[in-house]
């Protein structure tokens, strides 16, 4: 019998959100977003969560990736990114922000594999994804990653880089602590996070990369990281998230 195999009788594949055990169930149109990859739902997610998780609704801001509030005006239009489009799949709440916080904090790296899943299947949706030439995880400091163990972006990047077949990059890292922004204001967040980022090689060698994340909130992290890439290696710089 395959490794596989026997991994799969002890440790059956669960779905990322409910996590009860995935033994397939048929899908029927409408119940799921129309970006996910049908024949491949039921490795991923189960019935239930496909058709009730937060998804982003299809008109979303294509430059911060929020849901669009029918107007078709965005309030991210004040805002200095220095990343031009976004990529997110679901709104940070309920089920996705608990799975999220089991990913980031409580060693459950068998995450990535359904939620980078999820993620490349919305990427390869998008029309301005198709000029991204490779992605780049945005980095821990070294003291973070030491004390966690695993870099939840990093392993996100990796499913994504296997599922579109593009390169991973390890050209940027962080060299600012920047804990506990929870209190501070706006202003203070960004100010806080002024050169966080740092790109290990010069040299505009790629004309579109993608920055890989698990949530984007106010977008000053991928700012930020943003910076850091244009000022090294890229031309442009796009972001995708899970949550919003
Ligand atoms: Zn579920
Ligand atoms: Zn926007």
């Amino acid at each position: 019998m395959p490794t596989g195999t026997i991994l799969k009788m002890f440790f059956p594949p669960r779905c990322p959100f409910c996590r009860k055990i995935l033994k397939g169930f048929p899908v029927e149109d409408g119940t799921y977003p129309v970006w996910a990859k049908k024949e491949a739902i039921p490795e991923v997610l189960c019935g239930r969560c496909a058709s009730e998780l937060p998804w982003l609704k299809d008109d979303c801001c294509p430059r911060c990736g929020r849901e669009l509030d029918g107007k078709g005006i965005c309030s991210c239009r004040e805002e200095k990114y220095a990343f031009e489009n976004c990529c997110a799949v679901s709104r940070y709440t309920g089920e996705v922000r608990e799975a999220l916080r089991f990913f980031k904090y409580h060693q459950k790296k068998w995450l990535a594999e359904p939620l980078g899943k999820l993620l490349s299947w919305k990427l390869t949706s998008l029309n301005w994804a198709r000029s991204i030439e490779a992605v780049v995880p945005i980095p821990l400091t070294p003291r973070r990653l030491a004390a966690r163990g695993y870099n939840q972006a990093a392993l996100l990047a990796e499913i994504v880089g296997k599922e579109t077949g593009l390169p991973v990059l390890d050209v940027l890292e962080r060299v600012k602590e920047t804990e506990s922004q929870t209190g501070m204001k706006r202003e203070e967040r960004w100010k806080n996070l002024q050169g966080a980022f740092r790109c290990r090689e010069r040299g505009q060698k790629y004309g579109h990369l993608l920055l890989i994340d698990d949530i984007l909130t106010t977008g000053a992290t991928a700012h930020e990281a943003a910076c850091a890439l244009r000022n090294g290696v890229a031309g442009r710089v796009s972001v995708a998230v899970f949550a919003r």
